[in-house]
């Protein structure tokens, strides 16, 4: 697909934009199936050295509340997993790169990968590493990687983010990733100040260009103690931002049938229903927080998270039945690799 014929899709309404979202729904029901993977989503801590200019955890905002989560917490969130039958959990954090964050990251995933038989799935999201430090960190057991580009237009990125962040450092920690041999996933924010739907093609040009095996996008939340916060009138409304997400998933769908696509909780933050709409687009993983509940509300990125409940069966079951009612369901004990990832795997 061309930038021009992805433009005009994006902007696509009524029956036009209808008809894009079922296209994204068929094609993933024809190459892959109906099923949704989990990932237990464990929010590791909440203290970061950056300071990208739309995040709650951003290292200058005084008023974030600081917490890293103690090895056990951590273990008990893993166990959790198991016993729900999820199959992979993933563990995100704001970033740090020092010594001690490095080995604690090493020694919680090699210790989960012990305690579990190596039953468990594991994805990082935790930020820009040297290429040795996601090498210890693969080789410990984990498989997977999250590192979203969040604009891959490098003008926009730099507008979003301070001046030491690199765009091409962005890049080759992605390249990286993919030549260690994780799951690579990037993926970008949609509705943020200054971006265009020109933007909003290259962004899915890009992660065609670099064949990754998962993306993540999800709708740009303002969060009053950031620096974007004065442009929250000057972006599209709730309801734009939700369904442009939902046109990005579905275009995704159809130009990468293959590659897993989550539906981004940041979407259902905006949206009751649109982790269900993006499922309905074309997106196969949902991230279940299974992050104690004192912590929850200090892994604050942007305001308004989902409250969940304490009772994470109930959440499950709740789940289930939200699922089946647009005739999905998710797949228990299995780690949910990429299909584009195997395939190309296969044939290396
Ligand atoms: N620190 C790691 C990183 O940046 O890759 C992982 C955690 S970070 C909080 C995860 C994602 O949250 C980022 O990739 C970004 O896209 C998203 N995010 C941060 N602030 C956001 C906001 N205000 N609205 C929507 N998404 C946001
Ligand atoms: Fe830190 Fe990630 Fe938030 Fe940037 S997006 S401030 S790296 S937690």
């Amino acid at each position: 697909m061309t930038v021009d014929e992805i433009k005009s899709l994006l902007a696509s309404q009524g029956e036009e934009a209808q008809a894009l979202l079922n296209k994204g729904l068929q094609t993933k029901l024809q190459t892959l199936d109906n099923c949704v993977h989990l990932r237990g989503l464990i929010e590791y801590s909440s203290c970061c050295a950056k300071n990208c200019l739309y995040c709650g955890l951003r290292c200058t905002n005084a008023s974030a509340i600081r917490y890293t989560m103690s090895d056990q917490e951590v273990f008990d969130c893993a166990q959790l997993a198991m016993q729900l039958h999820y199959g992979s959990i993933a563990i995100q954090s704001g970033e740090r790169s020092d010594r001690a964050f490095v080995d604690k990251i090493t020694f919680l995933v090699r210790e989960i990968k012990r305690q579990t038989d190596g039953k468990l799935g594991i994805t990082l999201s935790c930020g820009e590493q040297t290429e040795e430090t996601y090498r210890k960190w693969f080789d410990a057991g984990a498989h997977r990687y999250l590192l979203r580009i969040e604009a891959s237009n490098p003008d926009l990125y730099y507008k979003i983010h301070p001046k030491d962040h690199d765009f091409d450092k962005r890049v080759a920690c992605i390249e990286s990733l993919i030549k260690i041999g994780y799951q690579t996933g990037t993926g970008c924010m949609i509705g943020l100040p200054f971006q265009t739907l020109d933007d909003l093609a290259s962004d899915l040009l890009f992660f065609q260009e670099k064949q990754v095996a998962m993306v993540g996008m999800g709708p740009f939340i303002p969060h009053p103690d950031t620096p974007l916060w004065q442009y929250r009138n000057a972006i599209p409304s709730v309801a734009e931002r939700v369904q442009l997400t939902l046109k990005m998933i579905a275009l995704l769908r159809i130009i990468m049938p293959e590659i897993n696509m989550v539906a981004a909780t940041a979407v259902q933050t905006l949206d009751p229903q649109g982790r269900e709409k993006a499922v309905k687009a074309g997106a196969n993983v949902i991230m279940p927080n299974l992050s104690p509940e004192n912590y929850r509300k200090e892994y604050l990125i942007y305001p308004d998270k989902p409250s969940v409940s304490d009772n994470a069966i109930n959440d499950q079951q709740e789940l289930e039945k939200s699922l089946q009612a647009i005739n999905h369901r998710i797949l228990y004990d299995a780690w949910g690799d990429s299909v584009a990832f195997t395939k190309q795997h296969l044939k290396s």
